[in-house]
């Protein structure tokens, strides 16, 4: 199994997976450390979107703007392209754990609104349906 046979696995939780899909990921990503550092970013993004979720304060306007500024920087001092890799990699965590933590915020906040996130492009047709 190859990377691109494992990627579609990656943002997976274990429970998600069937025992096969789990053995496979947990194998190839004990080999590869580009596999590896890509699961765990998506688990910080789990874990930070579970712990932004239940926060009630909204993040000052630029507080999306300010960070991808420093991960750009970050990335332009990297010349190493793994590190650079992995930091693009991070970034894409954070940029999407500050939109859907706004989302999941803008939705708690109208409760009468059952369509799908806003800013998120996951269709959701049961909920179309649903109105
Ligand atoms: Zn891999």
């Amino acid at each position: 199994m190859g990377c691109h046979d494992v990627r579609p696995l990656l943002p997976a939780r274990v429970e998600e997976l069937s025992p096969l899909e789990a053995r496979i990921r947990a194998e190839h990503v004990a080999g590869c450390p580009r596999c590896a550092a890509e699961a765990a970013a998506y688990n910080r993004l789990v874990y930070a979107l579970a712990a932004m979720a239940s926060l009630e304060a909204e993040p000052v306007d630029g507080t999306l703007e300010r960070a991808l500024a420093v991960l750009d920087r970050r990335r332009a001092l990297m010349t190493d392209p793994r590190l650079a890799m992995f930091a693009a990699g991070s970034a894409g965590a954070l940029v999407a754990t500050l939109v859907v933590a706004h989302a999941l915020r803008q939705r708690r906040r109208a409760p009468r609104d059952t369509g799908p996130i806003r800013g998120l492009m996951i269709p959701a047709p049961a909920f179309a349906r649903a109105k």
